[in-house]
């Protein structure tokens, strides 16, 4: 007899952390959402998103887990294309095409696909194909924080490359307040700080126009950048396309897309080389792993971003899959404890999958119970 979903609940938490912002968003708390499903056969699966989720409401993610169950409830928690399809894309007359809702599918998925891994006693990350054991990590950070200059930027770059191993950094870029000359700025320090050898990522989330976008592009290729991520407002593929076709960067987008219809729009357009698609946002790993492989099929690369516990699975899966993204502990002292077992850089910057089935990961109960909001 087939398995049957019995029971989807819904926990959110909330935590104290100093805040942070990219130039575009102000990042307060530290959250999280945790979805658990439950089956008739004594199994059940989890997921979880909104860890790195900028000030927005909170109480809404209970109420879209309410409202999917009741298309759940007897449904087979394997067949997760159906469900994602079900849940999505048949759901647009009703809820609109993405957003917080679909983040909570995505939740409502991986937590599926975490069922399947247990079923089978195959972690996810086999599951999606496996094709790597080890993957390159880059340390998220760099961001503008009051009294941050370019010495204690410096400071953080040379703490992750000596101490957390990275050989791969980012830094924010578009803050208005700074503008150009003081970004090229910490770009240089940046680089000073970390040497000629290692990678340098740099990030606008979306901060630019089509114009400055370029102009900081022809500034940065005099600094050897590795990537140069989310340029522009993420639907105007035209000017990505623009954009890639001047620039000899590497441009990445992709982490604020939630449709494969987005990425194949982009890719259509020569738009970007990596992407950096989010199975937190897409939603899920069906959605992402097709993306994965429309990718490899147009010689892309991905380098997934956010939850580094759940990316992880799905960048060693693929082939394609470039580097990932990491937030070290000092982005949220925290996050450090919430994950079992706890996800590090080896001494040569890459992270080694753990083979545990399901996600590979355990959220650590009796710290976020502390911590409960909804
Ligand atoms: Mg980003």
């Amino acid at each position: 007899m087939a398995i049957k979903i019995t029971q989807i609940t819904s926990q959110s938490f909330e935590w104290e952390r100093p805040g942070i912002w990219n130039g575009m968003h102000f990042y307060g708390p530290g959250r999280l959402h945790v979805v658990t499903v439950y089956t008739d056969q004594g199994i059940h699966g989890i997921g979880w998103n909104g860890g790195t989720a900028a000030v927005r409401p909170n109480n809404f993610s209970k109420l879209f887990v309410d409202y999917y169950k009741s298309f759940l409830i007897g449904e087979n928690p394997l067949e997760t294309e159906k469900l994602t399809l079900k849940l999505g894309e048949k759901q647009n007359k009703i809820l609109g095409s993405a957003g917080l809702h679909t983040q909570v599918l995505a939740a409502i998925i991986i937590a599926c696909w975490d069922i399947r891994g247990k079923m089978e006693g195959k972690s996810i990350h086999s599951l999606l194909g496996g094709k790597q054991k080890r993957v390159r990590a880059y340390i998220a950070g760099g961001y503008y924080a009051k009294d941050k200059g370019l010495e204690e930027l410096k400071e953080e770059l040379l703490y992750n490359v000596n101490t957390l191993n990275a050989t791969a950094v980012k830094i924010k870029i578009g803050d208005p307040s700074a503008g150009i000359d003081m970004d090229m700025k910490r770009i240089e320090a940046a680089r000073e700080a970390i040497g000629s050898d290692l990678d340098l990522l740099v990030d606008a989330n979306c901060a630019f126009d089509l114009p400055t976008a370029m102009e900081y592009a022809k500034e940065m290729e005099n600094y050897n950048v590795y990537w140069f991520e989310e340029p522009l407002a993420i639907h105007d593929f035209k000017a990505h396309k623009t954009l890639n076709a001047s620039t000899s960067l590497t441009i990445s987008a992709g982490e604020n897309y939630y449709t494969l219809a987005d990425f194949e729009t982009l890719i259509e357009n020569k738009g970007a080389s990596m992407l950096n698609v989010d199975a937190t946002i897409c939603p899920g790993y069906d959605v992402a792993l097709a993306v994965a492989k429309m990718a490899e099929e147009k010689g892309l690369k991905i380098a997934p971003h956010g939850c580094q516990e759940l990316q992880l699975p799905l960048v060693a899966a693929v082939s394609n899959g470039e580097l990932l993204e990491y937030y070290p502990p000092e982005v949220d002292e925290l996050r450090k404890e919430l994950f079992f077992p706890k996800l590090k850089l080896d001494s040569d910057g890459y992270v080694t999958v753990p083979e545990r089935p399901g996600i590979g990961f355990d959220l650590n109960m009796d710290i976020l119970n502390r911590y409960r909001v909804g």
